[in-house]
């Protein structure tokens, strides 16, 4: 027999990521991406990850949820009732959520008896003050859940988890401020190791400039390009998630910061330097809400790899007291900042499927054994 496994599953619209634990170590044993061009492609590759569930002994199953709503303040073992509620939240994550259940119901049909739970990107951030959650919109809306939820929970959660190892306790339970920059970007604002405000909204499309999202717009350019232009809902979601951000303002170069950087085209420079100038003006504003900041943690595809926009969105924030050493800077840190910085500045890799397979751990293990009967005093 097989050891035991965990399957932490990402599942997106073109692709399925998974990952594979060791269930006794939660060593890592296999990770890879399905892709899933048509229907043929979405068959296939639901049928792999049925098929290395049986195969691999896997004794409980993750899944990225985009959204939990106001309730999912943690992650949550799966039944019928559960995953109700989660599609009922479809409405507020179109591109996601539908994507996110599917492989969950499927392996459930399967096989029932499996444990598997519901790991969402916006739980980390139910802990937020109530003002930090509301949008000025008339109050009925926000009733209706129309409030700020924030995103990429399981990497803030995880760089919570690690920070006190890497910059201290007083650090870690102080200000601090996570910026994720990959293809989505965002940042967090922590105290004790806690969200309390984010730049991600009511939707994944809010606050920093994206690869391809535009974050942070006013709302009346939408109505513009309704009004005036008379795009569908439709055509205004596509510019907004797929055709903006790096890859919009570039003109079309690309989405990948690696390219941009790599590009002598004034358009890409201006991509880049609006990235970062976004970024900065980003965290600058998560300030606010912390009253000051103690340390930076820079995380995610670019924030773990490229000093170039650790340092522009650094030197954005020189007022702040943001100062980091070019020597380590260009090492990848871990601690980046120059002795003469008040703002203790980090990178930090990030491991969402990792944070995942803790929560499967955490929710299956059963109850410690009770303790044997102590013996009689003499
Ligand atoms: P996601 O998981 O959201 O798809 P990632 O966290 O992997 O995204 O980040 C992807 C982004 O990271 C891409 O824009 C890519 O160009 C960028 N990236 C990766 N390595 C580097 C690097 N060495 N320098 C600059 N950008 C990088």
């Amino acid at each position: 027999m097989t050891a035991e496994t965990y399957l932490v599953i990402n599942a997106g619209s073109s692709t399925i990521k998974y990952a594979l634990y060791d269930a006794n170590t939660l060593a890592l044993l296999e990770k890879k991406t399905l892709e899933m061009a048509d229907k043929a492609g979405y068959d296939a590759a639901f049928n792999d990850l049925l098929k290395l569930v049986e195969d691999r002994n896997v004794k409980g199953v993750a899944h990225r949820v985009v959204h939990g709503g106001r309730d999912y303040a943690a992650p949550q073992k799966l039944d019928d009732k559960v995953l109700a509620d989660l599609e009922a939240l479809t409405p507020l994550a179109p591109l996601h959520q539908p994507h996110n259940l599917k492989p969950a119901k499927l392996v459930m049909d399967k096989f029932p008896n499996l444990p598997q739970v519901a790991c969402f990107d916006t739980a980390f951030h139910r802990t937020q003050p109530r003002l930090n959650q509301l949008y000025a919109l008339p109050k009925d809306l926000t009733d209706e859940g129309v409030l700020r939820y924030g995103f990429h929970g399981s990497s803030y959660e995880y760089i919570a988890a690690v920070l006190p190892a890497i910059a201290g306790d007083d650090i870690a339970k102080g200000r601090v401020i996570v910026a994720h920059l990959g293809s989505g970007a965002s940042v967090c604002a922590m105290k004790d190791g806690k969200s309390v405000a984010s730049s991600m909204g009511f939707t994944p499309l809010d606050g920093l400039m994206m690869g391809t999202r535009t974050g942070a717009i006013d709302p009346g350019v939408p109505l513009y390009l309704m009004e005036q232009k008379g795009l569908s809902a439709k055509s205004i979601s596509d510019i907004f998630q797929k055709h903006s951000g790096l890859k919009g303002v570039s003109g079309g170069i690309s989405n990948d910061m690696r390219v941009l950087l790599n590009s002598p085209a004034p358009e890409a420079k201006e991509a880049v330097d609006l990235f970062c100038l976004y970024a900065a003006r980003q965290i600058a504003a998560l300030t606010v809400d912390l009253g000051g900041l103690d340390a930076l943690v820079f995380t995610a595809g670019i924030g773990e790899n490229s000093g170039i926009i650790r340092e522009k969105i650094c030197g954005h924030l020189k007022h702040l007291g943001v100062t980091t050493d070019a020597k380590l800077n260009a090492a990848n840190g871990p601690a980046i900042h120059d002795a003469a910085g008040s703002i203790a500045v980090y990178v930090i890799k990030t491991n969402e499927e990792l944070m995942m397979a803790r929560h499967i751990d955490a929710v299956i293990q059963r109850p410690p054994a009770p303790k044997p009967p102590q013996a009689p005093k003499i």
